[in-house]
């Protein structure tokens, strides 16, 4: 995984850990932040899935993408 710490720059397709990471740097970024979309799109993916299945996801950062959506 490249580096998400530029705003230009298309990630891809975030797994969960790289979307809390980008949207940690990323998350005061207006929305043609490409990171952050990217990281936004992957949270709400992931966050479905949390919520769905419980104990699939480690607790932190379930928590952590918890706290970061409130954020949104
Ligand atoms: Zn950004």
């Amino acid at each position: 995984m490249t580096g998400v710490d530029d705003c230009r720059v298309d990630p891809g397709v975030l797994t969960g850990d790289d979307a809390v990471r980008a949207m940690s740097v990323h998350y005061g970024c207006p929305p043609q932040c490409l990171p952050r979309c990217r990281a936004e799109d992957a949270m709400t993916r992931e966050f479905v899935k949390v919520a769905r299945i419980p104990g699939e996801w480690d607790a932190d950062l379930a928590e952590k993408v918890r706290q970061i959506t409130e954020l949104l």
